[in-house]
C-alpha cells in the first residue's frame, strides 16, 4: 500500500502551494524550486505512487495529466515555442515524491535532453 506525501496536503489546500488549476481529477501548481522560468507539477488527486504502478483503469486519469499540461502550456504563452513534460520514476530516475507527477517545463530553450 503506497502511503500518502505532502502532496496529499497541496491537494487539500491544508499547506500553501501557488496552485494554478485544480478540478475532481488532477490539481497543477508551481514547483517550489523551478528549473526554468515555467515549471509546473500536474498531479493526480489519486495517489499513484509511481509510474510503474499506472495501472490500466488509470489510463483516462493519466490522459488528464496531459490535456491540463497542455491547457497550462498555453495560460503560460509557451505552447508555440515549446516545453518538456517530464515523469520519473524511481531513484536512477530523480523521483523525490512518491505520488506521480507531471513537470512542465518551458519558457527557454531547454536543450535535446535532460543531462544525465
Ligand atoms: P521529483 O524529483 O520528480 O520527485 O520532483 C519533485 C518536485 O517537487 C521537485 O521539483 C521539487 O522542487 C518539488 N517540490 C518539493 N516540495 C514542493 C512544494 N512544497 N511545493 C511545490 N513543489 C515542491
Amino acid at each position: 500500500m503506497a502511503e500518502e506525501t505532502f502532496f496529499r496536503k497541496i491537494i487539500n489546500k491544508e499547506i500553501p502551494s501557488d496552485m494554478l488549476y485544480q478540478d475532481d481529477y488532477v490539481t497543477a501548481f508551481r514547483d517550489i524550486s523551478p528549473q526554468a522560468p515555467t515549471h509546473i507539477l500536474i498531479i493526480p488527486n489519486k495517489l499513484i505512487a509511481t509510474a510503474n504502478d499506472i495501472e490500466t483503469e488509470d489510463e483516462v486519469l493519466i490522459g488528464k495529466l496531459y490535456t491540463a499540461a497542455k491547457k497550462l502550456a498555453l495560460q503560460e504563452g509557451i505552447a508555440e515555442s515549446g516545453y518538456r513534460l517530464i515523469m520519473n520514476c524511481n531513484r536512477d530516475g530523480g523521483q523525490e515524491v512518491y505520488h506521480i507527477h507531471l513537470h512542465l517545463v518551458g519558457g527557454k530553450p531547454l536543450g535535446r535532453l535532460i543531462s544525465v
